[in-house]
């Protein structure tokens, strides 16, 4: 099944909701990163709720959000970065977490991930970006993200997140949703709406039978009469590296360091932390660059 991500609201404009699959994605950056399947959904549900927070609150071009998830547990920090068209990219620290089924039997994310904050970076081409820090409810990522909302945007919403890894490492089901409640929601369709998501399976139960993310936006506010907008939106992984953006990060070490590698390396490798793509540097090009770097 293609990813896609699905919205709309209700006629009275108070409820938004977004539906999206985020299989292929997440399978793709989980093997450029060799993920294990804890660290592999703890990346594929920062990816899919980055997608899902970008395409429901960016609207330029060249507007990103970040995620970030710094916790003291094995996975490290998970970065995930989205623009407002779905593309998305992400890094995890430590892709090699092994760790026991908790006590439902699912993969261990809350406790691979432990405890610390979740913060948002929107840049939205403003002199200063935009940035929200929350400290982690349970480190399973869609209650962080849900808690975020609510303490630092104060939008009432329900997040749900998951990612199925099959027994050879690849990625079965990935896929989340989100529901908004905006100003003039009232507490009748929240308690309704509770009531529903308390009553569903997971949100990879319902892409393995088969659901598609329509089938998903339409099964989480049944009962409501919803609009759905007929253009999908087709998120992907996507990075943005470049030779230039390589340039600005060996600038930005500093002269004593890049002196350090003209003199002892004379030359450099930089392999890019979203999709491992490689840049390489020449003297000539490393004392070009020298100019340009302080200190
Ligand atoms: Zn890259």
């Amino acid at each position: 099944m293609e990813d896609i991500i699905v919205r709309g609201t209700n006629p009275e404009g108070t409820m938004r909701v977004y539906s999206a699959i985020t299989t292929q994605l997440t399978d793709k950056a989980v093997k450029i990163h060799n993920a294990y399947p804890v660290a592999a959904a703890a990346l594929g549900r920062t990816l899919t709720g980055a997608a899902l927070m970008g395409v429901s609150s960016l609207k330029n071009d060249g507007d990103s959000v970040t995620v970030q998830i710094k916790g003291d547990g094995e996975t490290g920090s998970i970065i995930a970065v989205a623009d407002s068209k779905g593309a998305v990219r992400g890094y995890i620290e430590n892709p090699y977490v092994e760790r026991p089924l908790n006590s439902q039997g699912k993969l261990d994310v809350g406790g691979a991930v432990g405890s610390g904050y979740l913060s948002v970076i929107k840049d939205m081409g403003l002199k200063e970006p935009y940035v929200g820090m929350v400290p982690l409810v349970s480190g399973e990522i869609a209650e962080d993200l849900t808690s975020y909302y609510a303490v630092s945007e104060q939008i009432p919403s329900c997040i749900a997140l998951g990612v199925l890894v099959d027994t050879d490492g690849s990625v079965a089901a990935s896929g989340g949703f989100m529901i908004q409640l905006m100003p003039g929601a009232s507490d009748a369709d929240a308690d309704r709406l509770t009531k529903i998501i308390s009553s569903l399976d997971s949100v990879t139960a319902m892409i393995k039978s088969g659901m598609s993310a329509a089938d998903i936006f339409f099964k989480i506010t049944d009962g409501f009469s919803m609009i759905m907008e007929n253009a999908g939106i087709f998120p992907e992984y996507k990075c943005s590296c470049s030779k230039e953006r390589m340039e600005r990060e060996l600038v930005s070490i500093g002269k004593t360091e890049l002196e350090r590698l003209i003199n002892e390396d004379g030359h450099a490798e930089l392999s890019c932390r979203f999709c491992g793509s490689k840049y390489n540097f020449d003297k000539a090009e490393l004392i070009s660059l020298l100019k340009r770097a302080k200190g």
